[in-house]
C-alpha cells in the first residue's frame, strides 16, 4: 500500500503558499517561476546493533527494493504495509551508498545560488547521528558533504575561473525552544528573523570562515561536544536537541556584471521522534522530550498544511520549523532521511516516523536562484588631456590613425539604444528589470538635460565637448559681469567728481548690463503734455471744454463734449486744447521763466539744474523773455538757451 497520495492540486496550491511563491519576484528570474523540486525522501533501515536487540528479535520491517519497503501490519498480521519513496536503505548499506544517492546530488546547487537541506528524523536510536556524523570509520554526511563541497569551491573558485567563492560555517542547536549557537555557547537564546527576501536569517550567530577540511574539524569537534545530550532508556547517548549545521557558499562574479550568489546548505539532525510514553523519562527528561515533540508536532502540522493547501502554514509555531521555513515547502532542494530500527519494539515509532516521511514527500518546494548584483566601486575619474581637449584639439593630439581605430572605451559612432549603457556593463549578461530601470533614468535625464542632451547616453568624447562648452560659455559671462562692474564703478567715480554731470553721464554712460533690458524699436508716441495747473485751472472754469486723451490707431478721433467742434482725425496721442487756455498757459510759463528763481523753474517740465541756472543767467544777461515755447514745452520743440 502506498501511503498518503495528496491530489495534485492540493500539491500545487501548497508550493503557491510556500516560501518559495512570496520571495520569488526578489529573485533573479523573477519573470518565471521557479520550477518545481519535491522534497526527496530517503528511508534508511539500520541493522540490529549490540544491545538494542532482544533475544529472538526478529525485523518487523523489510526492504522490497531500491524505492520501497514494507512493515507488518499490527491491525491485521496476514497483511503488510507498503511504502514507496525516492530511495529505500536496507540494512547492509553503507554510509558512502546514502551519501552518493541522496545527497551529493543536491550539493551542486549550491555553487547555482540554491539552499539545499538535508534533514535526518526518526526515533531515538534509530540511527539519525550515526546516518549525519557517522565515525570516525564511517564517516557521515556532515563530513563527507563537507569534504566535497570544500573541494568543489577550490575548484570552482580558483584563479582564472569566473568566479570566487568562500565558504562559511555556523553550527547551533534547538534546545527546549531556545536557538543555542554551539560555536559560542555564550551567546544565549537567538532569535530567528526572515528577511524582505524571505530568507531566514539568525543575526548575531557565529559563522567562520573555512576553506579546508581541517579547518571544519577545528570549529565542529569542540562544538559538538558543547550539544546537550542525556541517557535515556532507548540510547545511551540521546540526542536531546536539533542540531543544525549550517554551510553558506558566497559567490563573486570576478568580471562585470559582478553578480554575487548565496548558497546555504542545512544539515539537520533531528532529536528523536520517539513516543514519550515509552522513553521512561521523568522530570527534566519528560519536559525535553515535551518541547521535542512539541516541535515535532508542529512539523508534521506544517508538512500537513503544506500538503493540503492550507492558507496558513503554522513554520513560526515553534523554532524548529521557523527555522525550515525556507527548507520545507520553501526555496531549498530538500532530502528527509527516515531513519528506521529493525527491532519490533520500535514499531509503533516506526510506522509513525514512515507516515511522516510519506506526508513530506508530497511536499513541493520551488528552489530559485539566490543572486544579486553587485554595483562596482568606481575610482574617480582623472580625465586626460586629450580628453580635456576639444574633439578638433583632441584630433590633433592623437594623430590621425587613433582617430580612425577609434577605442573600445570611446565609442565614436553614435550610441544605439543597446550601447546606451556605461561600458562597465555588458548588456546581454545584466537582469533585464535592472537594464530597464538604467534605460527609463536615462531617457529621464535626456528630457531633462539642457538643450534636450541625453548626457548619459552621449558617448564619453561628445560628452566632453559638451562640456567644454558649458565651460566657455560660464567664462563669458564672467568675463561680462567683470566689465560690467568696472563700467558701474567708473560711472560712480565720475559721478562723486562731478554731480552735475551725472544726468550726461546717464545719458551717455553704458548702462549695467543686468539693467538693460532688450525691447524691440517701436516708433515714439507723441504725447503733449500740459502744466498741471492749467488742467486745474480748466476743469475749475465752468465753461471749459474738456478733451479727451484718444489713441491713435483704433479710433483715431477725438470725442468732445462740445458737439459743435467737429471730430477730427489725430496722428497719435495728442490732448487738444484750446487756443485761449494755450495762450493762458504760455502767459503763466513766461512769467515763470521772467520773475521765478532757478529752484520755481526746476518745477517746469524739461528744466533741471544746469537749465535752470542757464534761464537765470541768460535773463540777467539779456532781460525778459518774450516767448514761452522757447523750451519746448507746449509744442515739443526745444529752442531755449539751452
Ligand atoms: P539516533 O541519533 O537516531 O538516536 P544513533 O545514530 O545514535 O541514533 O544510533 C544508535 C546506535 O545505533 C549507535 O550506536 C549507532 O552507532 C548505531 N547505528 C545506527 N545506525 C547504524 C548503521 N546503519 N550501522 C551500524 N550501526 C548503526
Ligand atoms: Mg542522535
Amino acid at each position: 500500500m502506498d501511503a498518503g497520495v495528496p491530489a495534485r492540486r492540493r500539491r500545487e496550491m501548497a508550493a503557491a503558499i510556500s516560501g518559495a511563491g512570496r520571495c520569488r519576484l526578489s529573485k533573479v528570474g523573477a519573470a518565471r517561476r521557479p520550477p518545481p523540486a519535491r522534497v526527496r525522501v530517503a528511508v534508511r533501515l539500520r541493522p540490529f546493533v549490540d544491545g538494542t536487540a532482544e533475544e529472538n528479535d526478529t525485523p518487523c520491517v523489510r526492504g522490497l527494493d531500491s524505492c520501497s519497503l514494507e512493515i507488518a501490519n499490527w491491525r491485521n498480521h496476514q497483511e503488510t504495509l507498503k511504502y514507496q519513496f525516492d530511495a529505500f536503505y536496507g540494512e547492509r548499506s553503507s554510509q558512502q551508498d546514502i551519501y552518493a544517492g541522496s545527497v551529493q546530488p543536491i550539493l551542486r546547487h549550491l555553487l547555482e545560488g540554491q539552499n539545499a537541506s538535508v534533514l535526518a528524523y526518526g526515533p531515538t536510536g534509530a540511527g539519525k547521528t550515526h546516518t549525519m556524523l557517522g565515525s570516525p570509520e564511517q564517516p557521515g554526511v556532515i563530513p563527507r558533504a563537507l569534504m566535497d563541497l570544500l573541494q568543489l569551491t577550490r575548484e570552482e573558485g580558483a584563479e582564472g575561473r569566473p568566479w570566487a567563492l568562500s565558504v562559511t560555517m555556523s553550527y547551533l542547536e534547538i534546545y527546549q525552544e531556545k536557538v543555542l549557537d554551539l560555536l559560542e555557547p555564550s551567546s544565549g537564546d537567538l532569535v530567528i528573523r526572515e528577511d524582505c527576501r524571505g530568507n531566514i536569517l539568525i543575526p548575531g550567530l557565529t559563522q567562520k570562515p573555512i576553506t579546508s577540511f581541517a579547518d571544519f574539524e577545528r570549529h565542529f569537534l569542540p562544538a559538538s561536544r558543547n550539544r546537550t545530550v542525556g541517557a535515556t532508556r532507548l540510547n545511551q547517548r540521546s540526542s536531546r536537541s536539533h542540531a543544525v549545521l549550517l554551510v553558506k557558499v558566497d559567490q563573486r562574479e570576478r568580471l562585470a556584471p559582478f553578480r554575487q550568489r548565496e548558497g546555504k546548505l542545512y544539515l539537520i539532525d533531528l532529536a528523536g521522534s520517539e513516543d514519550n510514553r515509552r522513553t521512561g523519562n521523568k522530570g527534566l527528561r519528560l519536559k525535553e522530550s515535551g518541547a521535542i515533540n512539541t516541535s515535532l508536532f508542529v512539523l508534521g502540522k506544517v508538512v500537513d498544511a503544506l500538503n493540503q493547501g492550507l492558507p496558513r502554514v503554522p513554520y513560526r509555531d515553534s523554532k524548529l520549523t521557523r527555522l525550515l521555513q525556507d527548507s520545507l515547502g520553501g526555496s531549498a532542494h530538500s532530502i528527509l532521511i527516515a531513519n528506521i530500527a529493525p527491532e519490533r519494539r520500535f514499531y509503533l515509532d516506526t510506522v509513525s516516523a514512515l507516515n511522516f516521511a510519506a506526508r513530506s514527500k508530497e511536499v513541493i518546494n520551488r528552489p530559485f536562484t539566490n543572486e544579486s548584483l553587485q554595483l562596482p566601486v568606481l575610482a574617480p575619474v582623472k580625465l586626460s588631456q586629450k580628453e580635456l581637449l576639444g574633439p578638433s584639439e583632441a584630433k590633433r593630439a592623437r594623430g590621425p590613425e587613433e582617430e580612425e581605430t577609434g577605442s573600445p572605451e570611446l565609442p565614436i559612432a553614435p550610441a544605439s539604444a543597446s550601447q546606451k549603457l556605461s561600458p562597465l556593463q555588458k548588456l546581454s549578461s545584466m537582469d533585464p528589470a535592472m537594464l530597464e530601470r538604467l534605460l527609463s533614468l536615462d531617457r529621464l535625464l535626456g528630457s531633462q538635460g539642457s538643450q534636450g542632451t541625453p548626457l548619459l547616453s552621449t558617448p564619453k568624447r561628445e560628452r566632453m565637448v559638451l562640456m567644454k562648452t558649458v565651460e566657455e560659455k560660464d567664462l563669458e559671462i564672467e568675463r561680462l559681469k567683470m566689465k560690467q562692474k568696472e563700467l558701474e564703478a567708473k560711472v560712480l567715480a565720475q559721478e562723486a567728481a562731478d554731480p552735475k554731470e551725472k544726468e550726461n553721464y546717464s545719458s551717455t554712460m553704458l548702462r549695467p548690463l543686468a539693467r538693460r533690458t532688450v525691447t524691440v524699436a517701436k516708433p515714439l508716441k507723441k504725447a503733449v503734455v500740459m502744466p498741471l495747473q492749467l488742467i486745474q485751472e480748466q476743469a475749475a472754469s465752468p465753461n471749459a471744454e474738456i478733451h479727451i486723451l484718444k489713441k491713435k490707431g483704433r479710433k483715431r478721433k477725438l470725442e468732445s463734449l462740445d458737439a459743435s467742434q467737429p471730430e477730427k482725425a489725430e496722428d497719435g496721442w495728442e490732448l487738444q486744447i484750446s487756443p485761449e487756455l494755450l495762450a493762458h498757459g504760455r502767459q503763466k510759463i513766461l512769467d515763470l521763466l521772467n520773475e521765478g528763481s532757478a529752484r520755481d523753474l526746476r518745477s517746469l517740465q524739461r528744466i533741471g539744474q544746469k537749465k535752470a541756472q542757464l534761464i537765470v543767467g541768460w535773463r540777467e544777461l539779456h532781460g525778459p523773455f518774450s516767448q514761452a515755447n522757447i523750451l519746448g514745452l507746449a509744442a515739443g520743440r526745444g529752442c531755449g538757451p539751452s
